[in-house]
C-alpha cells in the first residue's frame, strides 16, 4: 500500500487542487472571496439585461459552438476530469458525453420549450390568456464533485439558453473542470460577464451567493441540501435541490442474469460508486439468487483498477481521502456485524493509494448495518435475496430515499408493471442509469432526494419565471363588466344560465 493523498486544502486566497489517484499537485487556483460576490453578481446582471433581450438564435448559436468544442478539445476535458477526480478515462468521457448530449438537447427543443404558449381565456370567444416566460435574471448553481464537469456546466447550459446569467460555485476539490467549461463557452462567444466560476468553499461561498441570486440549483448532500434551502426560504428565492439515494435494483424472474450483472456493474462502479443514481442495493428473486451471485462476484473481481489516462481502467480512485475512509467505515461497519463479502472488501487494492476502495459485494448485510439506509457513494454494494416480486417492491421502497431504481424482468412490460410501483424519480428498465441520457424527461428525486428536477421542458423552464397575460374584450367594462348584468335577478338569472350552458359547448370548456 502506498501512501495516501491529501485532499484540496483552501487558504483564504489559494486552493490547491490535488490528484486523489496520485498525489500529485495539479493546479492552484485563486479563491473567490465571500465579500466579492455581491459586485460580481452586480456586473453578471448588467450583462444578463442584454442577453435575456437577445433572440434564441443568437443564444443558440454560443451553444451550438460549445457543443462543437468539446469534441474538438476532448482530450483536454478529459484530462482536466481525471487530474481533479482520479476517475477512469471512461467515467471521464461519460461527462463529456452528457454535457454534449445536454446541449444537444436544448438546442433542438430549448427555442419552442421558451416559446410563448397560448392558453385558454376565462370565457371562450372574447378573452384570451397567455404564458410568457421570462428568465429569471441571476441563477446560482452549487454543484458537486462526483461529476464536476457534468455537473458544473450541465445546468448552466439551458439557463443560459433561458437567457439568465450564473454564477457557478463548484466544490471545492475539483473547480478546475469547471473553469473549463467556462473557457469554452468564453470560446464559443459567450460574453464573460454572463458565467462566473466562484472558486472556494461552501462554508465561505454559500451564503452570500445565494443572497445574490434570483434562483439557486443546489446538486449535492441532503445535509448541505437542508442549509441551502434554508437560506433561499429566508429571502425568498426559489430553489431545486438535486440529492442523493440509495439506489434499489430489482432482479426479478425471467430477467437475464448476464444482461442483469452487466447492469450492476455499470450502475453500481461507474464512476468508482460515486454516482448518485447508482445502485447500492439489489433484490434478487429467489429463483436466480445462485446464479446471479456467482456471476456477480466473478464480474466484479474482474475488474481493472488504478490510475490511467488511457482506456486500460475500468475504475479510478474516489475524489479524497476523507471520502473514501467514510466508504470503509460503512464496509468495516457491515463485516464487524457480520455481512459476508463476496467480492472485494476492505483491503486497499495493492499497489494503490488509500483513495481507492475495491468494487465489493455483500450478503448477508442486516437492519442496524450503517449501509442499510445511509447513502454510501462508493463501489459497495449489497446482495439481498427476496421470496417475491412484492418483497422486493416493499423492500425497495423502504428508504428516505427516492432518486433512481433498475428493474429486470422477464419483458419491458413488466419491468414497467414494477417500476410504477417504485417510490424514485425515475427508474430504469433493464438500465441503471439510462435516466441520465433520457434528456426528455425531468430527473429529480422525490422524498430525501430532492426537490425539483433537470432535464425535459421543467429542466429548461424552471430558470424561467412565468408571466400570465390575459386579455378581456374593452367594451362595457370588458370581462368585469359582465358581473355588472348580475344587477337584478333576470340579469343573474341569464348569467347563470349562460354559465351552465359553457360546459356543454364544445371549445368553451
Ligand atoms: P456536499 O453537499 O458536501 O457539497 C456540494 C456543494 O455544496 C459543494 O460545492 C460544497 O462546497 C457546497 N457547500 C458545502 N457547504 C455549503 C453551505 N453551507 N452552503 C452552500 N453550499 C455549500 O456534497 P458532495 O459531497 O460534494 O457531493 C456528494 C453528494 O451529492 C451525494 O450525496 C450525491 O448523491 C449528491 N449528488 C446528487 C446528484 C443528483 O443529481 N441528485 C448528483 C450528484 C451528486
Amino acid at each position: 500500500m502506498t501512501s495516501t493523498t491529501a485532499p484540496a486544502t483552501a487558504t483564504p486566497e489559494l486552493l490547491e487542487v490535488v490528484n486523489p489517484a496520485t498525489g500529485e499537485h495539479v493546479a492552484t487556483v485563486a479563491c473567490t472571496a465571500g465579500d466579492e460576490v455581491s459586485a460580481i453578481a452586480d456586473r453578471a446582471r448588467e450583462a444578463q439585461a442584454s442577453w435575456g433581450r437577445t433572440p434564441w438564435r443568437e443564444r443558440a448559436r454560443v451553444l451550438r459552438r460549445f457543443h462543437d468544442l468539446l469534441f474538438e478539445r476532448a482530450d483536454e476535458v478529459l484530462d482536466t476530469i481525471q487530474s481533479e477526480t482520479g476517475k477512469s478515462r471512461r467515467d471521464a468521457l461519460s461527462e463529456l458525453i452528457s454535457v454534449a448530449g445536454t446541449a444537444r438537447y436544448f438546442l433542438a427543443h430549448g427555442r419552442r420549450q421558451l416559446a410563448t404558449r397560448r392558453a385558454r381565456g376565462a370565457l371562450p370567444w372574447v378573452t384570451s390568456a397567455r404564458e410568457v416566460l421570462h428568465p429569471r435574471g441571476l441563477v446560482g448553481l452549487i454543484t458537486p464533485w462526483n461529476f464536476p464537469f457534468l455537473l458544473g456546466i450541465g445546468d448552466a447550459l439551458p439557463a443560459l439558453a433561458a437567457g439568465n446569467a450564473v454564477l457557478l460555485k463548484p466544490s471545492e476539490l475539483t473547480p478546475r473542470s469547471a473553469l473549463l467549461a467556462r473557457d469554452l463557452l468564453l470560446e464559443a462567444g459567450l460574453d464573460p460577464e454572463l458565467l462566473h466560476v466562484l472558486v472556494g468553499t461552501g462554508a465561505e461561498l454559500g451564503a452570500p451567493l445565494i443572497d445574490a441570486v434570483d434562483y439557486i440549483g443546489f446538486t449535492g448532500s441532503l445535509a448541505t441540501g437542508r442549509l441551502v434551502a434554508q437560506r433561499a426560504a429566508a429571502r425568498p428565492i426559489p430553489c431545486s435541490l438535486e440529492l442523493g439515494g440509495k439506489n434499489p435494483m430489482l432482479v426479478l424472474p425471467g430477467a437475464n442474469v448476464d444482461q442483469a450483472v452487466a447492469g450492476l456493474l455499470l450502475g453500481s462502479f461507474a464512476n468508482a460508486g460515486q454516482t448518485c443514481i447508482g445502485i447500492e442495493r439489489v433484490y434478487v428473486h429467489a429463483e436466480l439468487w445462485d446464479d446471479f451471485v456467482t456471476a456477480a462476484a466473478t464480474a466484479t473481481a474482474s475488474l481493472r483498477q488504478g490510475w490511467s489516462t488511457g482506456w486500460d481502467v475500468d475504475l479510478g480512485s474516489l475524489a479524497s481521502n476523507d471520502h473514501a475512509e467514510r466508504v470503509r467505515d460503512h464496509l468495516r461497519d457491515a463485516i464487524e456485524r457480520g455481512a459476508t463479502v463476496v467480492a472485494g472488501g476492505l483491503d486497499v487494492p495493492e499497489g494503490l493509494p488509500e483513495t481507492f476502495v475495491a468494487p465489493t459485494l455483500l450478503t448477508d448485510t442486516s437492519d442496524g448495518m450503517l449501509l442499510q439506509r445511509e447513502e454510501t457513494f462508493g463501489p459497495v454494494v449489497r446482495l439481498e435475496r427476496v421470496a417475491s416480486e412484492a418483497e422486493a417492491i416493499q423492500r425497495a421502497n423502504d428508504s428516505e430515499y427516492g432518486l433512481n431504481a433498475s428493474v429486470w424482468a422477464g419483458s419491458r412490460r413488466a419491468g414497467r408493471h414494477v417500476a410504477r410501483q417504485l417510490v424514485a424519480g425515475s427508474v430504469g428498465v433493464n438500465s441503471t442509469l439510462l435516466i441520465y441520457g433520457s434528456f426528455d424527461v425531468p430527473m429529480g428525486g422525490t422524498r430525501a432526494s430532492g426537490i425539483g428536477a433537470r432535464h425535459g421542458a421543467q429542466g429548461m423552464r424552471r430558470f424561467c419565471r412565468s408571466q400570465s397575460i390575459v386579455s378581456s374584450f374593452p367594451q362595457r367594462g370588458g370581462y368585469e363588466g359582465l358581473l355588472g348584468l348580475a344587477d337584478s335577478p333576470r340579469g343573474a338569472l341569464l348569467l347563470l344560465r349562460a354559465m351552465r350552458t359553457l360546459r356543454r359547448i364544445p371549445g368553451a370548456r
